[in-house]
Parts: C-alpha cells; structure tokens; sequence
C-alpha cells in the first residue's frame, strides 16, 4: 500500500521513499510513499522524476493499481531490488496549476449549486483549463457573464480552503455531501476525505487543492456547450 502524502498536504514538493516492488511490464516502480497525484476525479496525474543511487529517471505519469501507486518511468527500469531509498520530485510547475484548476472547477460547482440549485454530472481539466457539465435547462451568453462575475467574487474573497479525513458514517450526516452522490462510495471505504471550500462548497474529493481561492486568480469562461436537454457544459480558463 502507498501512503498517498498529497493527501495531507498537497505544497510538498520532494520527498524520500522506498521501493516496495517493480513492475517490469509497464516500467513501474512501487513506493512506499508518494507525492505523486496517480490521476483521477478529473484531475489528471503529475509527472516528475525519481533518483535512484545517483541517477535521474523521468516519471512520465503515475496510476492508481489498487492500494499502490505505480510511478511509470520512460526510460527501462534498471535492475533494482526492493527497499532501496529513493527520491521523489514531481513537476511543482505543473502540479501547482492543475491545483489552481481543481479549486477553480469546485469554485464553479460550488456558485451554481448556490445561485441555481444545479448539480454538477461530469467534468475534467488540464492545467489552467477545464470543463465541467451541469443539469441546467438554459443557459446563455448574459447567464454565462453573471455566473463568471459570481466566480471571481469568490476568488476575491479569499476564502480558505479546508482538507479533512472523516469516518464514513460521520461524512453521511453533512447533508452537503449527500448532494455530491456520497452514497455511491463503496462499502469498503471507512473514511472519506472531504475538501472545503469554506461557507461555499464542500465535497468528498481525493484532489489536489490550493490552500485559499485567492490562489486560483482571475476565472473566465471562454464557452459553453448545449449536451443535451438537461445538461450544459461550461469551459474555463485560468492565466498563467
Ligand atoms: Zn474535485
């Protein structure tokens, strides 16, 4: 099993680990712990590189394979016995955008949840762009200019953003988490990470976030998109 460090405090950069296995078919390694995000809700993985005994190896991507994160390098995997030490770097220019994203993606749900009562159904980002699809019947250029002016808003009012790991059966009382199809959590899962958005969103959520929405600087959404009846797609883009 990984220890997923991102989850405690998404601002590490490097970090020491161990190798626990190989996996020689797809040039992966198997740590004991990471910081790199291994992909998923949306958010897509980091990428970086391991030294190992003195030499750099590029980690293209890394991927979820059960409780283990595999770290895929694109040079061949040397011959490597387990538990050595290693070092871990993930590319913080990257990452640090895809967190301004993800915070800006929750601003977004969090706004029309409250100004519409619209539920988020789908969503997905790169760095300093993402799209995400809402049960909206209309939506159209003056609704799209509101709901751009009410995003940015929050990122002015700098609202501190909150990671915390709660049990299950404490998560299932927040009747806001009900709402984001808690529910659909697996039996197994015990404790359920929730992210924060203080007085304007909270979800459970396994992303990389920055600390406060000032972070996330200016919002704009730059199109929007008629996916069927009940389901509106809105794209937006973050500076540099
Ligand atoms: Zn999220």
């Amino acid at each position: 099993m990984t220890i997923l460090l991102y989850q405690t405090d998404s601002y590490l950069r490097t970090f020491d680990a161990t190798i626990t296995k190989l996996a020689q078919d797809d040039q992966g390694i198997i740590l004991d712990q990471t910081m790199f995000y291994p992909g998923g809700g949306g958010q897509p993985s980091d990428s970086g590189k391991i030294t190992i005994e003195n030499k750099d190896y590029t980690v293209k991507h890394a991927r979820k394979q059960g409780l283990n994160v595999i770290h895929v390098l694109s040079d061949n995997v040397p011959y490597l016995d387990v538990n050595i030490p290693i070092k871990g770097e993930i590319d913080w220019e990257r990452r640090y955008q895809l967190m301004r994203t993800h915070t800006a993606m929750h601003i977004l749900c969090g706004v029309i949840f409250r100004d519409y009562g619209a539920s988020v159904t789908g969503g997905s980002m790169d760095p300093l762009k993402g799209r995400m699809d809402f049960e909206f019947e209309t939506m159209h250029k003056d609704l799209v200019q509101t709901i751009e002016a009410e995003v940015n808003l929050e990122v002015i009012n700098a609202r501190p953003v909150k990671v915390a790991v709660l049990p299950r059966e404490e998560a299932f009382q927040i009747p806001d988490l009900i709402r984001t199809k808690i529910n659909l959590l697996p039996e197994g899962i015990k404790q359920v990470r929730v992210v924060e958005i203080e007085g304007l969103d909270l979800q459970a959520d396994g992303g990389t976030h920055v600390n406060n929405t000032s972070e996330v600087g200016q919002i704009r959404i730059v199109d929007y998109k008629s996916k069927g009846k009940i389901n509106k797609r809105i794209y937006i883009k973050l500076d540099e």
